[in-house]
């Protein structure tokens, strides 16, 4: 059966390096992004060239209306969907939550949580053999932000992985009698952009003395993980945890 994976957030960082790696185990790849169609297209091209298959979408993550005609390109152009990966993760400066605002809160908390849940039931639509699919596997990217906290950063997003957390042991369980299985990868330090979006683009590596392994992760490290989770090699493995973090 052709296995066909929708990357949500995948133009750059972990997203990006998910993607090459799937291609490249065979998955036919639907790349999603907001803005950077640039970068979704040269991904594409470069999968392409490699003698994979991507296509790119682009649809906000957190709009009803834009995740249905996301799911609804990728069974128009790739077919029936195998696997998901939850990637999309977005934080904003850092200060503490005092200094948080609303708007803030809902825009982190739209994005990094309505739009999992949106993405994992449209999924869950398609591959559930309750509903006549072939079943499926999903991977939530997390953070170990949702032990840790992010306190005099970002607690909104901190808790926002939390929320990801408690999904991925509620629809585990909710669907491992129809086919699907639904893990959860949580990155510690990884060097990406979304570093530069708290204000700090040299974050990793000002931290990185405090990771007991000395040093932060590459997005192919943590691509790794989640492509190990998403295939044939993690067949009895749901609703668990998988922290690529250096031991932090
Ligand atoms: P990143 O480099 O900032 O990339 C974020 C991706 O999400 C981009 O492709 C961006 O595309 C896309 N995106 C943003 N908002 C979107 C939306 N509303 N709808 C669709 N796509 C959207 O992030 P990353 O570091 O690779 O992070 C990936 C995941 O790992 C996130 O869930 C993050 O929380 C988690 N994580 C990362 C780290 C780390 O240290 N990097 C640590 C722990 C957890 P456009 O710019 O094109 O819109």
């Amino acid at each position: 059966m052709k296995q066909v994976l929708l990357i949500t957030g995948s133009s750059r960082g972990i997203g990006a390096a998910t993607a090459l790696l799937a291609a490249r185990a065979g998955y036919a790849v639907c790349i999603n992004y907001v803005r950077g169609a640039e970068a979704a297209e040269a991904l594409c091209a470069r999968i392409a060239a490699e003698g994979g298959q991507a296509i790119a979408v682009q649809a906000d993550v957190g709009d009803e209306a834009q995740v249905a005609r996301l799911f609804e390109e990728v069974d128009a152009k790739l077919g029936p969907i195998t696997a998901l990966v939850n990637n999309v993760g977005v934080l904003e400066h850092k200060c503490r939550l005092a200094d948080i605002s609303v708007a803030r809160m809902e825009r982190v908390l739209r994005t990094n949580v309505i739009g999992y849940l949106l993405c994992c039931q449209q999924a869950v639509r398609r591959m559930s053999t309750a509903s006549g699919g072939h079943g499926g596997s999903i991977v939530n990217v997390s953070s170990v932000a949702s032990r840790l906290g992010s306190p005099n950063e970002y607690i909104d997003y901190a808790a926002s992985k939390g929320a990801v957390d408690t999904l991925t042991i509620g629809l585990a369980k909710e669907v491992a009698d129809e086919g699907i299985r639904v893990n959860c990868v949580r990155p510690g330090l990884i060097h990406t952009d979304i570093h530069a979006s708290g204000g700090e683009p040299g974050r990793v590596a000002r931290l990185a003395a405090g990771v007991p392994m000395q040093r932060g992760g590459e997005p192919e490290e943590v691509a790794q993980a989640i492509v190990y989770l998403l295939g044939p090699g993690a067949s009895y493995i749901t609703g668990t945890f998988l922290d690529v973090a250096g031991g932090r």
